[in-house]
């Protein structure tokens, strides 16, 4: 049984929530929640202007934006004491922040490594940790994490990368299981190629290549994500925790 009232309003916090997929994410919860918190690591005006266009889905909406690096435990924990000093309480956390600083193995940087393990990872790890805290408390969360169909099955030149999103999904399902008995649902999404400022660096014929592996012919849009998203934000999922998935037109069957 959920603690939280079936009418109350929802909060949910959303990392790197300003552009891309956070954006859509943003605005498919911003329907759904009372309160909303959008982070962002640099770009203000981008987080601004996605709190806008949340605020014309819901014009009830109390929305935030909150500058926090994620890699950085200190900044995660004050990122999720805002949201709960702001909004009192956190239901919904979507740790989606991540980067890539992609590179064959054989020439690969330290330093690359460590900063995509740092963000993608230990940035999931730190909002976590700080927000479960209280989702123990109120006997009721919901914290879906973004993993990548790279973190599933590898992708040449991403070994960074796929060892961040896999460590994503180990860390997702020893979570629910952790989690379970306190009401707390733990769920991944693992996308495809998704179009976004991430992937949009890719070569002409780097992308070719990834949509001759896609059934569906073509890259997935951040809406296909946010639905996702939803789903698993939402309490028509009660009963599912520790599951992976996968709006990827297919590539990874
Ligand atoms: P994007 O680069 O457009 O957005 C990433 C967001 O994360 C940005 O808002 C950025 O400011 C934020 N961010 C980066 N470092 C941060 C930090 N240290 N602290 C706080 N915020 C930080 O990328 P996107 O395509 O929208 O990706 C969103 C998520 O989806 C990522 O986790 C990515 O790995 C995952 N994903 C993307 C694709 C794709 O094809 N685009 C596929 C699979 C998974």
């Amino acid at each position: 049984m959920s603690r939280r009232q079936e009418n109350a309003p929802r909060t949910a916090l959303v990392t790197g929530g300003g552009r891309g997929i956070g954006r859509a994410i943003s605005e498919g919860l911003a329907a759904m929640c009372g309160n909303l918190c959008i982070n962002y690591s640099g770009d203000a005006a981008a987080a601004e202007e996605t709190a806008g266009r949340c605020r014309r889905i819901n014009p009830d909406l109390h929305v935030i934006t909150v500058k926090a690096d994620i890699s950085s435990a200190d900044e995660a924990d004050a990122l999720v004491k805002r949201v709960i000093d702001e909004f009192g309480r956190i239901d919904i956390l979507v740790n989606n922040a991540g980067i890539t600083r992609d590179g064959l193995l054989l020439t690969m940087k330290e330093e690359d490594f460590d900063r995509v393990i740092a963000v993608n990872l230990k940035g999931t790890f730190n909002c976590c940790r700080a927000a479960v805290k209280k989702m123990v408390r109120q006997r009721y969360g919901r914290i879906i994490n973004l993993s990548s169909v790279t973190g599933v099955h590898g992708n040449a030149g991403q070994v960074n990368y796929a060892a961040s999103k896999a460590g994503i999904i180990g860390m997702t399902k020893s979570m629910a299981k952790e989690l379970a008995g306190r009401n707390i649902t733990v769920n991944a999404i693992a996308p495809g190629m998704i179009e976004t400022d991430m992937t949009a660096v890719l070569s002409d014929q780097v992308k070719e290549a990834i949509l001759t592996q896609i059934p569906m012919h073509r890259a997935g849009c951040p809406e296909d994500v946010a639905q996702a998203v939803k789903f698993f934000a939402s309490d028509d999922s009660g009963y599912f925790t520790g599951q992976i998935l996968c709006p990827d037109g297919g590539m990874g069957m």
